[in-house]
This record gives C-alpha cells, structure tokens and sequence, in this order.
C-alpha cells in the first residue's frame, strides 16, 4: 500500500503544476528530490504542467505537458538531474541507496526488511 499523503500535500503545494487527477506513482523516499524539483518547474514557467511522476526502472521519471522549446529545455534539464539523483536514493525511505534488480532502487534495510 502506497501512502499517499505526501502526495496530497505535493499537490497542495504546488497547485499550478498538477491537474485534475495527477498521476503519481513513486516511493515517498523520493519526496525530497520530487519536491525540490516542482519548487524549481515552477519558477521556470508558471505554466508549466507535469502530467506524470513514476518510477521506472528503478529511476525517477518525470514528464511535462506541451510548453514552448526554451520552457521544455530548462524543465528537461531540471529533471534530468532529479533523474539522477534518484538512483541513489531509496524509493521507499529515502535512505542511500541503489538499484536492486532491473526495476527498483532501494537501501540495504529496505532490501533485508523484504521491501
Ligand atoms: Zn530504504
């Protein structure tokens, strides 16, 4: 079971960004790394809309709706390094950590735990 308060909270924060039924699917231990980066989107465009946060591959994945190239640009790279930084964190607590199998990146607790 997903906890989907940080979700909620996410987007009550940052309202501009996320539409009606935002689809977001990722581990509350990347919630830094997602927050950091809308407080970022969202001074590049207020515009700016992201249509989807997962995990895939145990890497965050972000994806932005239609904008204009220098907007799409400056979001991309914004991303990318969130990207990044997520494959070393654990999805699930937040702790350092790494990819576990092809699908998901996880920290040793998390692993022996059986997460
Ligand atoms: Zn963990």
């Amino acid at each position: 079971m997903v906890d989907r308060t940080w979700v909620e909270e996410l987007v009550t924060q940052f309202p501009t960004l996320f539409g009606e039924n935002p689809d977001i699917w990722c581990g509350e231990g990347w919630k830094d790394i997602v927050t950091d980066l809308c407080g970022s989107l969202v001074e590049v465009s207020p515009n700016l809309q992201i249509t989807q946060i997962k995990e895939k591959f145990g890497a965050l994945r972000v994806y932005v709706g239609v904008c204009d190239v220098s907007t799409y640009n400056k979001a991309q790279s914004l991303i990318n390094e969130a990207e990044t930084k997520s494959v070393h964190i654990c999805g699930r607590c937040g702790k350092i950590g790494s990819r576990y199998g092809r699908l998901k990146t996880k920290c040793r607790e998390c692993i022996e735990g059986g997460w």
